[in-house]
């Protein structure tokens, strides 16, 4: 962290997202700020987290209690100095009081330095998610032996988010995606009060949130027998799939990894049906970078967690998306999430 700051000509850095705050102290409550840099490291909170902040917050911060974060903050700052903070993330206001009260500071746009470096996981971070990722692929196992056809879309979503929490899920990582037939063309389909269907195709979206850290994984399921159609674009989708996994490893960009998947499908003329990007990292947030995408500039560390999950969507007629959650390592990449992706059929 100190060494990107120095790079970056910032004595110290403003860290207000809780996320952020989250990844560099521990601290899980809903206030707090933090100024770390080299020779400071200053964690900020109000009084209703006095004990919480004492038992996570470790001794490497000095712990300040004020009811107004900013004024607590910018007290004994003064110039000059040159001072990073979240651009994507401070009002305006805030960012106006801040100039206000830290006289001759200089307040330096450094919006995502914090979020490049937590795309970096660390071993106790990939165990976090990886128990994560086992314990929603045991949740899902629960879900389909009591079965799908005849449950209406809504019923099997709230079945997998109670099973989740029963196995120790503080929660969902996002609300469940169960979509059958047609509307599965929807790559964010809310579920229904619709009962699923037999012979057709049904795309489940879902993940858990365990000890701060959540998962990501689909699985597309057969209700019975398919027309050749719907198998094809299952093929297609599991084909550019594995194709991309392939290409997962240090050194592309994720744009590089997004077309390898691309091209496949491109080629079999669903161009237009893979209208989203193949994948994104994965952490304390379901969604974070590096994003693997067209728009996906970041080249691909280990330590990495990506999803990649092409899907196809022809609208009115079927959707197939398949997506796994790996780590990137030296040569390569481990998958985490490890349910079967052979067209299983469920009933
Ligand atoms: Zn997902
Ligand atoms: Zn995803």
């Amino acid at each position: 962290m100190d060494a990107v700051l120095r790079e970056r000509e910032l004595d110290a850095l403003l860290v207000t997202d809780l996320v952020n705050v989250r990844w560099l102290t521990g601290f899980t409550g809903s206030n707090a700020a933090v100024v770390t840099g080299p020779g400071v490291r200053r964690f900020v909170t109000d009084f209703r987290y006095v004990t919480q902040a004492a038992e996570q917050v470790g001794e490497a911060f000095e712990r300040e209690i004020h009811q107004d974060l900013l004024e607590q903050v910018a007290e004994p700052l003064g110039g000059p100095l040159r001072l990073g903070f979240d651009d994507a993330g401070l009002s305006v206001r805030d960012h106006g009081r801040l100039g206000e009260l830290a006289e001759g500071v200089e307040l330096v746009a450094a919006g995502g330095l914090v979020e490049d470096l937590r795309a970096i996981k660390d071993a106790g971070e990939l165990e976090r998610i990886r128990a994560a990722a086992v314990l929603a692929d045991v949740a899902l196992g629960e879900v389909l032996a009591r079965g799908l056809v005849g449950r209406t879309e809504r019923e099997v979503a709230l079945d997998i988010e109670v099973t989740m929490r029963r196995l120790g899920a503080s929660g969902p990582s996002f609300p469940p995606i169960v979509a059958a037939g047609a509307h599965a063309a929807l790559p964010h389909a809310e579920p229904r009060d619709v009962a699923v269907p037999t012979d057709t195709l049904v795309v489940v979206d879902w993940g858990a949130q365990l000890d701060g850290y959540a998962s990501d994984c689909t699985r597309t399921f057969a209700t019975g027998p398919l027309e050749d159609g719907a198998r094809g674009v299952y093929e297609l989708v599991l084909r550019a799939q594995q194709a991309a996994l392939d290409a997962v490893r240090p050194g592309p960009t994720g744009k590089e990894v997004d077309r390898v998947a691309r091209d496949l499908i491109e080629a079999a003329g669903h161009k237009e049906h893979f209208g989203h990007g193949l994948g994104h990292g994965v952490g304390l947030e379901v969604h974070e970078g590096p994003r693997l995408s067209v728009r996906g500039e970041t080249q691909l560390e280990a330590g990495m967690v990506v999803t990649v999950e092409p899907g196809v969507y022809v609208p009115g007629q079927v959707g197939v998306r398949i997506e796994d959650l790996v780590a990137v390592t030296r040569d390569g990449c481990a998958a985490l999430s490890g349910m079967d992706k052979a067209l299983q059929v469920v009933d």
